[in-house]
């Protein structure tokens, strides 16, 4: 088993100041493959410290150099990428293929997407080209605790880490203690990068003591969160006495329209969007919205759909799903599952138990039910888990309003040929953001929500100015 008691604070590893062990736990063998520790208020205190006597150096530091740097972080990530990969698939149970594929990969984009925006960004312009002696100064915020979740670990981790150190912040990362090991191998790749003692500090710990000390902290200016609305709201109370800033990535129940004159591939698709990850992302379509015209024929190519997917760990299909991150949160999908049979929705494929042949592990079965209605509880709320609700709809202005009924606003997606039809649904779309027709984002792209969904934006240089205050000077001769 790893021993991975230790945080990097100061620019070393050093052990806690009062042991608390946690044991991490492979989703896939349900067995402890490492030990980590519980930071202490103390170590948070260390932390902040370190990062606060760093800040006026690494905030005067020229955009050059910080860049320079990041780019050191990003060689040695790639270098790493096969450590990463299997770091990720211990702790959260990703198949090996989504985890070099799409979990360490999107960590690259994010980092590649920070720094040609960091690039390009003018830290110090005129208020306007006619008016030369007032001028815009972008700070950087100062100090940042940054704590992230567990389904998409380094998608997370450098969605933050990234920008804030482009914009010249000092931080202290606080990852999942569900999910930690691929933050220690995130802390080496810091440090192999050669960066002052500092700047980047580390520590792992619960979200009860640790987490919110981090986020109460007198000394800490900004606290960026992704993870559950109820841990944000959590962190917005203890944040709110010392006005802070605060950014907020949580929780999503995307809707996904799919009109009659869709493409044949949209719903099947859609079923597969849904189960990737295991279900375990915040912006997954998990309310597929179905004009009624092509309902039925939809449900049963959503049952043919799920009804092929893999579940295991297949080093060979990409879509095989994994476990999902704990046996807690495998209950937790189970009584959803239960709750929508008993709510009266029409079970086409799936539901509760394991799969056949997969005792060990928590595996669940890849589930779609019809006949929802979008006020039944597994409509409403995140199921977090490979679970498909198909509502059927019978006009746009309805599929508008449902879309829009959730107390969530991430992400939406529309799928028909009619593209007047699809920018006319698209603007009236209460989300952060909006996909048509499967398509891809660019990388530097911003990710974030309305409504219980957040308030922030990461992501290029959308997810550089979250770390940035803006100072405003005049009579600039
Ligand atoms: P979680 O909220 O339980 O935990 C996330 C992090 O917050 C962990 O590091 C945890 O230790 C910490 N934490 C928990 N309670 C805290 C508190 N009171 N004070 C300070 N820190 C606290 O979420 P999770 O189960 O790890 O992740 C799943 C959730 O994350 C889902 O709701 C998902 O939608 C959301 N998510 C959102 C996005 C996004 O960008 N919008 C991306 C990924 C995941």
């Amino acid at each position: 088993m790893l021993d991975k008691r230790k945080f990097f604070i100061d620019g070393a590893w050093v052990a806690p100041t009062t042991v608390n062990d946690l044991m991490v736990i492979n989703p896939a063998t349900e067995e402890s493959c490492a030990v980590i520790s519980i930071a202490s208020t103390e170590d948070v205190d260390s932390a902040v410290a370190a990062a606060k006597k760093a800040f006026t150096g690494w905030a005067n530091t020229p955009k050059a150099e910080r860049i320079a740097k990041l780019n050191a972080i990003m060689s040695e990530y790639k270098r790493r990428a096969a450590d990463m990969a299997l770091a990720i698939s211990m702790e959260m149970g990703a198949p090996k293929l989504l985890s070099e594929n799409a979990q360490v990969a999107s960590g690259i984009h994010n980092m590649q997407g920070v720094i040609n925006a960091a690039s390009e960004f003018e830290f110090e312009h005129p208020i306007m080209d006619e008016i030369d002696d007032e001028i815009i100064i972008h700070d950087p915020i100062g100090v940042c605790g940054l704590i992230t979740p567990w389904n998409w670990p380094m998608n997370q981790v450098t969605h933050k880490v990234i920008p804030a150190l482009a914009a010249g912040c000092t931080v202290v990362l606080k990852p999942s203690e569900i999910a930690p090991l691929s933050a220690i191998v995130f802390a080496e790749i810091v440090e192999a990068a050669g960066l002052p003692a500092g700047v980047f500090n580390m520590i792992n710990g619960d979200g009860q003591c640790s987490g919110s000390h981090l986020s109460a902290h007198p000394d800490v200016d900004m606290l960026s969160f992704t993870g559950s609305t109820r841990a944000g709201v959590l962190i917005s109370q203890a944040a709110a006495h010392t006005v802070k800033r605060v950014a907020l990535e949580l929780g999503g129940k995307g809707a996904n329209i799919i009109f009659a004159d869709a493409d044949p591939q949209a719903v099947r698709r859609g079923v597969l969007q849904c189960f990737d990850n295991s279900g375990q992302s915040c912006n997954a379509p998990t309310r597929m919205l179905v004009e009624r015209s092509i309902y039925q024929q939809a449900v049963e190519c959503a049952k043919e759909t799920a009804n092929a997917v893999k579940v295991g760990l297949s080093n060979e299909d990409q879509n095989a799903l994994g476990p999902v991150v704990s046996e807690q949160h495998f209950e937790k999908i189970q009584g959803l599952i239960q709750k929508g049979i008993d709510e009266g929705a029409t079970l086409v494929v799936g539901g509760v138990g394991k799969p056949v042949g997969l005792d060990t592990g928590f595996y669940v079965q890849p589930t779609v039910f019809a006949d929802v209605n979008n006020q039944m509880t597994i409509a409403r709320e995140e199921i977090f888990g490979p679970v498909l609700s198909m509502i059927p709809f019978d006009s746009e202005e309805e599929a508008v309003e449902i879309a829009n009924d959730t107390p969530y606003g991430l992400t939406n997606y529309i799928q028909t040929t009619d593209n007047t039809k699809a920018k006319r649904v698209a603007r009236q779309m209460r989300s952060g953001m909006v996909r048509i027709n499967g398509s891809d984002s660019a990388t530097f792209a911003p990710f974030g929500g309305m409504k219980q969904s957040g308030n922030g934006r990461e992501g290029g240089k959308w997810g550089l100015e979250d770390y940035l205050e803006i100072k405003h000077i005049t009579d600039w001769k």
